[in-house]
């Protein structure tokens, strides 16, 4: 891989003592002796080469490498747009895979399901994360014709994979991640919804239940529905809907999982159903993909395009230069990007699939003073994904004027439609971003706040006290700031309950807790509705939430067209990741 030399007036990129502890455990290059043998500028630099070094395979590009790499770095060190963490990582660097989601098949024999574990740990030692449904399995004591023996079914071996993942430190990056999904008819159901009801039990995967729309028709009537045998799809027995419902509802409130995924809604959405139907997603939820597909995913930081000068506060024409940018970074990173396997390598490259979403929208909301709870906030949700939806899409057509369509193009919807041509069969995603939020020191996602003010544990125990800037400015410019102030921050993470602060400030300065969940998953529904894959978020509930509440969440989700629902109560699991002094 060349690396162009760096020019001399390269500026330093602006980051944060945070940001510095994250990119020196995992993100520098490191020589033998474990040293890092380059610091956060040339890590910068190394990536918006290598990504940019891709134009030179287009005769039509209007960019010379050299120019697109320097438009790259600005890109990246002004904190308008991080790529997921893999590109970081391993973008021109040895490793060479970018990717931070995949989707392996889990067929029903025995090379099948030991292929799936290999192929797992090819990933995860490149520092991606796996989703795979176990569906296909046959269930739990079903005959095994080449022993006489009896089959111990998808939760047993998810045992295995789960141990696997242990044992793979990824390559001194990181620990893997797992999705396990289990369609709602498969027989051995009952046994998956409760599988993680001990604690430490399978840590490396989330797990959820792919629910189908006739289930869902069923709970309403308070009908049974068929389990059916995977293998030749016969009826081996049924149950009640509502019960087993309910019992979903209520290993959710007891631990936060399963999560439950619509499958039936996520096809429809599926852009090539000639490759094959969509059994999964990657860890966290937010990229459905095809067995043996990858996603990268980016991140747009919209704290960043605040402009109070502007009307609505907002720098509509940065954020859109931003994502035809951003586009096409991604496209390039499919081409840069070296896969563990060839049945990979050839999907990927079918479908040419990249995920953009966005991060700091809470940030946004202090900065323009509207509550993350209110109906503005939604419609500026939907705005803005709309913008970044749409302007994605114009940069897909633009690269396929310059590049040529997807390859699975003319098989696809859009094709089919007319529609297109594209470059990419989908372009929007919205991620966690756990550590590309820290990088660009913004908030994650399209996540509230946690807290206003907290100490992170981050990695192998360090500790990082934080308290958020715009909060910190809007009480010193209301002239509310004290230590003491900040004392009892740090200790409750809200300011709900400080009366002696204006009502305007608490009613904006709202945190994950104060928030009625309704409104996270209103939210999420907002965002949803214009983008491609799906949307990482979690609902949170507070600590006296009832299975009610849950129960709301999920009809809530079901009728406003989510993908899937991830609900989490305060304190039901020990060892939360972020804490405030009182609540962890
Ligand atoms: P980042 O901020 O590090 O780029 P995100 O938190 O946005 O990552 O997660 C995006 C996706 O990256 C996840 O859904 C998952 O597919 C993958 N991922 C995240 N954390 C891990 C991990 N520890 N191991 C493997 N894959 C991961």
């Amino acid at each position: 891989m060349t690396t162009l030399p760096m020019p001399a007036d390269l500026p330093e990129p602006a980051i944060n003592p945070n940001a510095q502890v994250v990119l020196a455990k995992r993100y520098l290059q490191k020589g033998p002796d474990g040293e890092p043998t380059e610091d956060a500028r040339s890590l910068f630099w190394r990536v918006a080469t290598a990504i940019a070094a891709m134009e030179a395979h287009y005769d039509k590009s209007p960019f010379t490498p050299e120019a697109l790499a320097r438009a790259f770095y600005d890109l990246m060190t002004g904190m308008r747009f991080l790529p997921n963490s893999p590109t970081l990582m391993n973008a021109g660097a040895p490793l060479g895979q970018l990717a931070a989601c995949f989707v392996l098949p889990v067929g029903d024999s025995m090379e099948e399901i030991f292929d799936a574990v290999k192929f797992a740990a090819l990933i995860h030692k490149s520092g991606g994360g796996t989703g795979f449904s176990f569906s296909r399995l046959r269930p739990k004591k079903s005959r095994v014709g080449s022993t006489g023996g009896v089959a111990s079914g998808p939760v047993s071996f998810m045992r295995i994979f789960n141990t696997a993942t242990e044992q793979v430190k990824q390559g001194g990056t990181r620990r893997g991640a797992n999705m396990g999904i289990l369609r709602i008819d498969h027989p051995d159901i009952l046994e998956f919804i409760t599988c993680k009801e001990r604690e430490n039990e399978l840590q490396n995967f989330n797990i959820s239940v792919a629910l189908t729309e006739r289930f869902m028709q069923a709970v309403e009537k308070g009908e049974d529905y068929d389990l059916v045998d995977p293998r030749d799809k016969r009826v081996v027995g049924s149950q009640n809907a509502a019960e087993v419902f309910s019992l979903l509802v209520r290993k959710a409130w007891e631990s936060g999982d399963p999560g439950i995924v619509f499958i039936d809604r996520i096809n429809r959405d599926n852009p090539t159903p000639a490759l094959g139907e969509i059994e999964s997603t990657n860890p966290c939820g937010e990229q459905p993909l095809l067995p043996y597909e990858a996603c990268n995913l980016g991140s747009i930081n919209l704290s960043v395009f605040f402009d109070p000068e502007a009307e609505d506060g907002i720098d509509w024409k940065g954020l859109t230069e931003t994502v035809h940018l951003a586009v096409r970074f991604l496209d390039n990173v499919i081409d840069a990007s070296r896969y563990p396997l060839d049945q990979i390598t050839e999907m990927v490259r079918a479908n040419r699939k990249i995920g953009l979403g966005i991060m700091g929208f809470a940030d946004l909301l202090y900065l323009l003073r509207i509550p993350y709870d209110s109906t503005e906030a939604l419609s500026l949700a939907e705005k803005v994904m709309e913008t970044i939806q749409g302007e994605a899409r114009s940069a897909s057509k633009t690269l396929a004027a310059e590049r040529g369509p997807f390859p699975a193009y003319a098989e696809s919807v859009f094709g089919k439609r007319n529609l297109g041509p594209y470059r990419n069969a989908t372009t929007t995603t919205i991620a966690p971003t756990g550590t590309l939020s820290i990088i660009a020191g913004c908030s994650s996602g399209i996540e509230p706040l946690f807290a206003l003010a907290f100490s992170r544990h981050v990695m192998d125990g360090e500790k990082l006290v934080e308290a958020n800037p715009h909060f910190v400015a809007a009480m010193q410019e209301a002239g509310a700031y004290s230590e003491s102030l900040m004392e009892e921050v740090t200790r409750k993470g809200s300011i709900a309950h400080i009366g002696m602060l204006p009502e305007e400030l608490r009613d904006v300065f709202v945190t994950a807790m104060d928030i009625e969940p309704v409104w996270h998953l209103k939210m999420q529904a907002a965002f949803q509705k214009y983008t491609d894959n799906a949307v990482s978020k979690t609902v949170n509930l507070p600590n006296k939430a009832t299975k009610e509440d849950i129960r709301e969440i999920y009809w809530l989700a079901y009728e406003l067209g989510c993908k899937g629902v991830t609900v989490y109560r305060d304190g039901c699991k020990a060892g939360q990741v972020l804490c405030t002094g009182e609540g962890g």
